[in-house]
Order: structure tokens, then sequence, then C-alpha cells
């Protein structure tokens, strides 16, 4: 809880950024806070070390700057699900509505084994459509999504309602309203 606050202390809200009416949650503070980032990322490893995890798999962007750390602490390996057209090898994709238009990520076909245990980290969840996009392409790898973790989750926007209704358990450090 104290870890948490802490965390949540550090959160930057920019208003009207990207545009107008957006508040916009802004981790940088908290990575450039030694304390920060040991805070987020103790908080991640203590809630997943006995999880039997095979593997993290990060959301692109922010999801990169926290993965790593926290599957280099696990001992396990990393997975990058990328915005289309980023990644070299055969890829799998899901699109994803978006408030104005569509998005789509995409997985490395061969990023994981059937079976593998692997947990879902980004810095946000708003609308959960990322997440949700994320769990399907491992899902389709054969993989068991036990959690989709973030920073942040904005529990007005509905998302980590809509995750939790799909079945997938959903663990944020803090909230915002
Ligand atoms: P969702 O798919 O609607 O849940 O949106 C989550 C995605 O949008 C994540 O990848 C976030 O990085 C990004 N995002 C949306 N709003 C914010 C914000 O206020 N701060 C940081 N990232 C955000």
């Amino acid at each position: 809880r104290e870890a948490s606050a802490y965390v949540r202390s550090l959160v930057r809200t920019v208003p009207d950024w990207p545009e107008p009416g957006v508040q916009f949650r802004d981790i940088t503070p908290v990575f450039q806070n030694p304390r920060g980032l040991r805070t987020l990322v103790d908080v991640l490893v203590d809630r997943y070390f006995d999880a039997k995890l095979d593997a993290v798999v990060g959301l692109d962007a922010r999801g990169f700057m926290i993965g790593p750390i926290v599957a280099y602490e696990l001992n396990i390996g990393f997975v990058p699900v990328r915005k289309i057209g980023k990644l070299p090898w055969k890829t799998i994709s899901e699109s994803y509505d978006l408030e104005y238009g569509s998005a789509t990520v995409e997985v490395h076909a061969d990023a994981c084994n059937a079976g593998d245990r692997v947990v879902l980290i980004d810095d946000l969840i708003a609308t959960g459509g990322t997440m949700l996009a994320g769990m399907h392409l491992l899902e389709r790898l054969g993989a068991k999504v036990i959690e989709a973790a973030a920073l942040i989750d904005l529990p007005d926007l509905g998302g980590s309602a809509r995750l939790r209704a799909a079945g997938l358990p959903v663990f944020s450090i803090c909230e915002f309203a």
C-alpha cells in the first residue's frame, strides 16, 4: 500500500495532452526517481516471484521499459508485443478499435511455446483494448496468460473490468479516477 502511494505520488498528470480534454498520466518521473523505479520493479517481482512464469510479455512501448527489468529479476525471458510493421520475422497480429480508427499489434509466431505461463505488462490500462489484443495474441500461441499488470489503472474507463470479464485477472500498482 505504501509502495502504491509512493509510485502514485510520482506520476505526473499533463492536462490536454496529446489533445484537449485528455489528462495524460506520465510515468517518466517514476522512472527518473531511483526509489520510484526500484519500488515499482520490486512490487511486480514480489507479485510474480512464485508464479512459475516462463516469460514476461511487454506491450509497445512503455511495457518495454518495465517488462525486461521484471523478467531479468525473475530470471525468465522477455517477449515484445509490437505495433504493426516493426517485427522482422513471421508474426501473428490482432486489430482492435480505438476511439478514432483502429490499431494493430503483432508478436513473433515463435515468441513462446504452447503451455507457457506469461504475464502481460504495460504502463497503463484505459479501455483495456491493448491488453485484450495482447492476451488474444499470446493465447493464439498457446500460452496461458495469468494476469495483466500495469503501473496505472483508470477504472472509470472500464478497461480493467472488461479484462476481468474476459477472464483475465488484472493487477495495477495504483489507480487514477
Ligand atoms: P487502452 O488500450 O485503451 O487500455 O490504452 C492503453 C494504452 O494506451 C497503453 O499502451 C498506454 O501506454 C496508452 N495510454 C493511454 N492513455 C495513457 C496515459 O494517460 N498515459 C500513458 N499511456 C497512456
